[in-house]
């Protein structure tokens, strides 16, 4: 059985990015560039003026100089005359710098009157000109491929005229749900039936890595049902099925995987909450079949399944942010697993402390609803004592981006 490292190291040695689609801007935002960005141009691509006021020669104003207008340069036209020895050339802000010119007063700080400008103070050489090239050069990488984009990335594609964007491919993922007890969400409840919580769960949290989920429904607990179903899910580019992959006589998920030709990698994990997860693949695409406990299967999906998913979109960064919290309360459990506790963080004085979120029985999903990280207590301990330093694995975005 791998432990936890070994785990997540094996199942991403087994995925590859996707392929790669042009998108469209601005359609491209929040989505994994494939191939890096070149600028194909100077940005800008002439000097311009960066303020409305007066094109001139610096060395013409050494303080209450009155120079004559020679022109009038709007945004969106090009300069017909040049600046010569005490004169300037109106200019806006945008509009290309005049040959001779080499400083911007602005408007403020000068005074127009019947086709003169005086200038009252002595104008430093390059003042208020955005050089041509300045920004990026031609040729030029401006964004690696594996970026990101967010909105300024989509400002320097569109800068530079890319319009059509390779992109990696978002991953199909199909989700079913095993099992003879479940009802699909809106049927009446009945003895000895539960809601299929686990589909909308996993459809959701696929969602958020960016992929798209196919919400199969249930498998139940026979062969064809599952043969049927399953045959279907392996379609996908990823498939997730949850629940049946325990020992229970009823569990069928792992042998009708193999039956339709899955070859299993691993069937369990030697962590808590998660022990009976499976992963396989079949023609390079990757199986997972997650444990069927609400609180086990949405772990699993966090700390496996996600990374996966983010290395199949092309991402670079594939796992949430770790940082180390100090525990405040004592917790124990028996040696030889990796424990996975969810706990709420919060910073302090430059720190963090995580406190347990609540009950860690794998039963309480309320205790995952509170929870902002997954605490990892490592497998050869057993006594966490309060003020212990352990690693967090942060779940919460508005954590990550330190709003708190
Ligand atoms: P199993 O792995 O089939 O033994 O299921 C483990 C536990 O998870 C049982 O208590 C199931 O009732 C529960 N469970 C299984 N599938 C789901 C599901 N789709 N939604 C919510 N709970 C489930
Ligand atoms: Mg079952």
């Amino acid at each position: 059985m791998p432990t936890y490292s070994e785990a997540r190291k094996t199942i991403l040695d087994h995925v590859t990015p996707l392929g790669v689609e042009l998108v469209k801007l601005p359609a491209a935002g929040g989505r994994i560039l494939a191939e890096a960005l070149v600028a194909p141009w100077d940005m800008p691509l002439w000097d311009n003026s960066a303020m409305d006021g007066f094109a001139l020669r610096a060395e013409d104003c050494q303080g209450d100089e009155r120079l004559r207008l020679a022109g009038y340069l709007p945004a969106g036209e090009t300069p017909t005359t040049a600046v010569t020895a005490g004169t300037a050339v109106k200019i806006m802000t945008g509009a290309p710098i005049p040959a001779g010119a080499n400083a911007v007063v602005p408007i403020e700080e000068a005074e127009e009157e019947d086709g003169w400008v005086v200038v009252p103070k002595p104008v430093p050489p390059r003042q208020h000109i955005r050089f041509r090239g300045e920004d990026v050069k031609a040729g030029t990488e401006i964004i690696p491929a594996g970026t990101l984009l967010r909105p300024a990335a989509i400002s320097m594609l569109a800068s530079c005229g890319q319009l059509l964007v390779p992109l990696f491919r978002l991953p199909r993922v199909a989700i079913l749900a095993t099992g003879d007890e479940l009802l699909e969400v809106g049927e009446p409840l009945a003895p000895g039936k539960i809601i299929n919580s686990n589909s909308m769960a996993l459809a959701a949290a696929v969602r958020e890595t960016g992929a798209e989920p196919i919400i199969l429904g249930i498998a139940r607990d026979n062969r064809e049902s599952h043969l049927a179903m399953m045959a279907e899910g392996l379609k996908a580019d990823l498939f997730i099925t949850s629940a049946g992959v325990s020992s229970g006589d009823r569990d069928l998920v792992r042998s009708v995987l193999t039956e339709l030709g899955v070859t299993p990698v691993f069937w369990k994990i030697d962590i808590k909450p998660g022990r009976p997860t499976a992963f396989g693949t079949k023609d390079g695409k990757a199986v997972f079949s997650l444990p069927g406990n609400p609180v086990s299967s949405l772990v699993t999906f966090e700390e496996f399944v996600r990374p996966a998913l983010l290395k199949m979109m092309g991402h670079r960064k594939l796992f949430r942010p770790s940082i180390k919290a100090v525990l405040q309360e004592e917790v124990k459990k028996k040696p030889g697993r990796l424990h996975l506790l969810r706990v709420m963080v919060t910073a302090e004085n430059g720190g963090y402390r995580a406190q347990l979120a609540g009950d860690q029985n794998t039963g309480i999903l309320k205790t995952m609803l509170l929870a902002n990280g997954l605490a990892l207590l490592l497998a050869d301990q057993s006594l966490f004592r309060a003020g212990t330093e352990v690693e967090v694995h942060l779940l919460d975005r508005s954590f990550e981006m330190g709003d708190e």
